[in-house]
């Protein structure tokens, strides 16, 4: 259970996360909708501890996460995984280089770094890739190379920002059953963080609205998408 209480953070004059309080079950896959600057972005790497709240708690379970520093830190941002609408991969190294770089960098074995992005390559489906450059791969093949890397150290959780939103409906459409598949399979929880309705509807039972750094509406995706309460979700849903 991730748990954020009384939330705050403010870049100079923008207040662009304010107080917002959310709890994500364990093994769930939450979404976060809301339109472009409403402090998507900012809540999920305050929930991933790379940056800091200016007021507020951050609980994983029973251990409070936003005062960790160091080497605690370090080792609490090992067990999540992210992935991004630009997929963030390494220009420099082909597919297995790219999935295997959190192995070497938690400093494991040539050996079982080799067994692990093979694992990987076949959990993600591009085993036959496996050599290639990253400019030979089409924007969902890129994707599925982010969430083997993602996965490589077997995270608790998936925070995944706009991780869709670079794609066509029918690459959506396989990596969010992709996504789906390996949160069964494997049982972490998936933090899904989208400007896309159809990314939410498709894939998430729980969803919160956000709107201008505000949570204005959370619950049941079905309840909240049926008859949505405030102007922010209305927009979202009748857009
Ligand atoms: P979203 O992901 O929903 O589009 P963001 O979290 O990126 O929204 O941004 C929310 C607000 O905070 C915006 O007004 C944005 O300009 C501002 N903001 C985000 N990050 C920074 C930053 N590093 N410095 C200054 N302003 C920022
Ligand atoms: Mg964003």
């Amino acid at each position: 259970m991730i748990t954020l209480k009384g939330i705050s953070k403010s870049y100079a004059v923008v207040n662009a996360i304010a107080d917002v309080d959310l709890s994500i079950p364990q093994g769930s896959i939450y979404g976060i909708i809301g339109r472009s600057g409403a402090g998507k972005s900012t809540l999920l790497r305050l929930m991933s501890l790379l940056e800091s709240p200016d007021r507020g708690e951050i609980w994983y379970g029973d251990e409070r996460v936003d005062t960790l520093r160091g080497r605690e830190l370090l080792a609490r941002r090992r067990r999540m995984g992210m992935i991004f609408q630009n997929f963030n991969l390494l220009g420099s190294r082909n597919v297995v280089g790219n999935i295997g770089y959190p192995l070497e960098i938690a400093g494991f074995r040539k050996k079982q770094i080799h067994e692990r992005v093979d694992e990987l390559l076949e959990l993600v489906q591009i085993t036959d890739k496996r050599k290639s450059r990253l400019r030979e791969l089409s924007g969902g093949q890129k994707q599925r190379v982010a969430i083997a890397r993602a996965l490589a150290v077997n995270p608790e959780v998936l925070f995944c920002d706009e991780a869709t939103s670079a794609l066509d409906p029918q690459t959506t459409r396989s990596i969010l059953s992709l996504i789906r598949e390996l949160h069964e399979k494997l049982g972490f929880t998936v933090v899904l963080i989208t400007h896309q309705m159809e990314v939410i509807r498709a894939t998430c039972k729980e969803v919160a609205v956000l709107d201008g750094g505000r949570i204005v509406e959370q619950g049941p995706m079905d309840a909240v998408f049926s008859t949505p309460r405030t102007k922010a979700a209305q927009e979202l849903v009748y857009a």
